[in-house]
């Protein structure tokens, strides 16, 4: 159980009460409150009521810098001019066909495969979680095998045989959650992040029936950890070796850089599943990757029976595809240039508050994400993770929260574009005053 700072938390309160009020009300008719995404900001979220660039306001009309971007979607902040011209301007010409069209898809499709280095062809869906799924069943065909692999700590998606296994973020304590079948989780192996022997020899043990292994090159919700290059060529090494289909799992990761983390890192997977940015704002999700993996969805390559269908109602809709493609053509080497930087500013100065005041505080990260640590290791996998002090985090972002800079407890944070280095730099104040304010630093 997580102990406020108490002074924090009455500032957060008496900033805060319509808040309050109206998650009371809407409690009433929606279990915790919130409609979508995933939610954890102690003691009580804030409801937000409008957005433009980095800023969003609150019911109780506090402006806060938005460091979660919608739930890690939007890479040019709220309400992009050019984005929301092109969804303007598709709303005249038809919202969603669910059939094939010959302009839209065909120019995301290119957008994807010009800038991702795995990506020979695609397919949109509408989420993370839908992807990742279908991923993992188009490997298991190729393959003829049945297991996944995937790293301790991770965090794929919702679906029953991605929620089974050693999570950081609360799904649940157990292995397998509740109402998920137990005999799932036969079917899915486990290896330690960023530690190439370990996951080497778990690979080696078990990779005859592992059809897929899946990665983050960020684990996000583990809070925000990113793989070192060598881990992730090595399991590039292993699992060519082994016949296993590499899956990058780039839903959150796909704006580090022009080409996702695998352009960041030179490291290319059999195949690639994005969502979160790649919609602009709209639900928009896609599975990309070899082309002789991806053709398994072709019936005229099968004598009329694809081996693998594929369906999704609002996968591919055109109003998220216009929104999308507006997103990625603002999405330039130079833009990814600029976001790296301020990460990088962010991270360093993070990295320079804990060793100018002698404490555990430190970063992690790359591109537009970056994670706030404070335990005695640096946090680079689930065990180092699990020693970060969640109860000092918690209070740090509260106080952040006061101080007008928006997020959940967890400690991590993702930038927009439309964020500068005046901002960064308020924020790094804002978080030197916060650790003096809950007296977790001495003069320094
Ligand atoms: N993969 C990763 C790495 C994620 O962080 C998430 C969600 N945060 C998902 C997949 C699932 O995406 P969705 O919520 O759209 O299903």
């Amino acid at each position: 159980m997580i102990q406020l700072d108490a002074g924090e938390e009455q500032k957060y309160r008496e900033r805060t009460p319509r808040s309050r009020e109206l998650l009371a009300r809407t409690k009433q008719l929606i279990p915790t409150g919130h409609g979508g995404g995933m939610w954890y900001q102690l003691p009580y979220p804030v409801l937000l009521e409008r957005a433009k660039g980095c800023w969003i306001w609150d019911v109780d009309g506090n402006r806060y810098l938005d460091l979660r971007i919608g739930d890690w979607v939007l890479i040019h902040g709220h309400c992009d001019d050019r984005i929301r011209d092109a969804i303007v301007a598709q709303l005249d010409r038809g919202l969603q066909f669910g059939a094939p069209d010959w302009d839209l898809s065909y120019r995301m499709a290119s957008l994807l495969v010009e800038r991702m280095p795995s990506v020979e062809k695609v397919r949109f869906f509408v989420s993370g979680t839908e992807t990742n799924q279908f991923a993992i069943r188009l490997a298991r065909v190729h393959t003829g095998r049945t297991k996944i692999a995937k790293a301790l700590g991770s965090y794929h998606g919702i679906a029953d045989q991605l929620v089974v296994g050693t999570s950081t973020i609360s799904i649940a304590p157990d292995k397998v959650p509740a109402g998920v079948l137990p005999r799932i989780a036969d079917e899915v192996v486990e290896f330690p992040y960023n530690d190439p022997d370990g996951m080497e020899e778990v690979l080696e043990r078990e990779g005859k029936d592992v059809a897929a292994v899946l990665i983050e090159p960020v684990m996000g919700a583990a809070g925000m950890i990113d793989a070192s290059t060598e881990f992730l060529r090595r399991l590039r090494e292993v699992t060519a070796r082994l016949d296993i289909v590499l899956i990058f799992d780039e839903v959150v990761t796909f704006p580090v850089a022009f080409g996702g983390a695998q352009a960041y890192h030179g490291v290319t997977p059999d195949l690639t599943t994005m969502s979160k940015a790649i919609g602009g704002g709209l639900p928009l999700a896609a599975v990309g990757g070899r082309a002789e993996i991806m053709d398994l969805l072709d019936p005229d390559l099968h004598g009329g029976v694809a081996p693998v269908a594929a369906a999704s109602t609002f996968g591919g809709n055109q109003a998220s595809l216009a929104a999308g493609i507006a997103c990625l053509e603002l999405l330039t080497p130079e833009l990814h240039a600029r976001v790296q930087a301020i990460g990088d500013r962010a991270r360093s100065g993070i990295d320079g508050l804990g060793s100018r005041y002698g404490v555990p505080l430190h970063a992690s990260g790359i591109g537009h994400l970056f994670g706030m640590h404070w335990a005695p290791e640096r946090v680079v996998d689930y065990r180092t993770r699990m020693l970060d002090d969640r109860e000092k985090l918690a209070n740090i972002v509260l106080a952040l929260m006061n101080e007008g800079y928006y997020q959940m407890s967890f400690g991590y944070f993702l930038l927009s574009a439309a964020i500068g280095e005046e901002e960064i730099d308020g924020f790094l104040a804002a978080l030197e005053r916060a650790l003096h304010t809950l007296e977790l630093v001495g003069s320094g």
